[in-house]
């Protein structure tokens, strides 16, 4: 067994969500420039070079890329042959997230219906998994609730087939419009049941941009939606443009005979992710 400081993960973590807040991932900012040269509308060119401005601008000064700062949902990936000392690894967690946004915008409230503030953000959003070996990897993301919020999930019947899926992705994002801040990066399940479709589109959202499934029927329906979705017009915050995503990464799951579970999971233009290996 490999035993790991509970403290050690609270540090590491809370510096990750800290320096994630306002800094980019770097295949998001390389896709961007890309987008720059790609887009032909004179309004979506100029809104990518703010986006762009504005991301080197808030690394450079330590400032948040948005003034939402999200809502924190981590993804835990613990080798079994792990124990952890020195305190419980969840309340570390929640610890971790409470110090990081000590000085970032408060957007949690600790109940949907009484609307109560939680005041440090918390709870972050956990999900845990029990995977082979004696490492521990941590992912997060601090999830903007204007994607969020445009993003749906629904049963389907097996029926509506991969026409039903283009047709349910593409009017996700139609209906989203300017509201989920585009370019996107559109993460979709398929598959599962309805508590596992959703996580698997968010957990598409944690794919580095320019990655493809390894199943070439899933690849070949990615690109499909890619080129569907910037045939839209919606463009770069709505303004009308080629670039409304910069990538669509799908994940299936295997699923009942008699189901086609679907979700559409958004991420923004301020797509804060970040993993760390201890
Ligand atoms: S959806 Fe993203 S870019 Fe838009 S306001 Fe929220 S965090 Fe900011």
């Amino acid at each position: 067994m490999r035993t790991i400081k509970v403290e050690d993960v609270r540090k590491a973590v809370g510096e990750l969500l800290r320096h994630s807040a306002h800094s980019l991932p770097e295949d998001y900012l390389e896709a961007m420039r890309r987008a720059r040269v790609e887009e032909q509308s004179p309004s979506g060119q100029e809104v990518i070079e703010i986006l762009l401005e504005n991301a080197s601008y808030a690394e450079a000064e330590t400032v948040p890329t948005c003034q939402d700062t999200g809502m924190a949902i981590l993804f835990v990936e613990v080798g079994q042959e792990v124990r952890f000392s020195g305190g419980e690894i969840g309340a570390a967690l929640q610890d971790a997230t409470r110090d990081a946004y000590s000085d970032l915008r408060k957007s949690v409230v600790s109940d949907p219906l009484l609307r109560v503030n939680s005041g440090d953000n918390t709870p972050a959003l956990i999900h845990w998994e029990i995977v082979a070996g004696d490492g521990l990897r941590i992912s997060t993301l601090q999830k903007g609730f204007g994607a969020e919020l445009m993003s749906r999930v629904q049963m389907f019947p097996p029926a509506i087939g991969e026409e039903g899926v283009h047709d349910f992705v593409l009017e996700t994002i139609e209906t989203a419009g300017p509201n989920a801040c585009p370019p996107l990066i559109v993460g979709v399940g398929i598959g599962g049941s309805l508590d596992t479709v959703g996580l698997a589109a968010k957990k598409a959202l944690l794919r580095p941009i320019g990655s493809v499934s390894e199943a070439p029927h899933v690849a070949k329906l990615e690109g499909e939606l890619l080129d569907a979705i910037n045939g839209l017009g919606i463009g770069p915050q709505g303004l009308g443009g080629f670039v409304t995503a910069l990538a669509v990464h799908v994940e299936v799951l295997a699923t009942h005979i008699a189901a086609l579970p679907l979700a559409v999971n958004l991420n923004c233009s301020a797509p804060r992710r970040a993993t760390l290996e201890l």
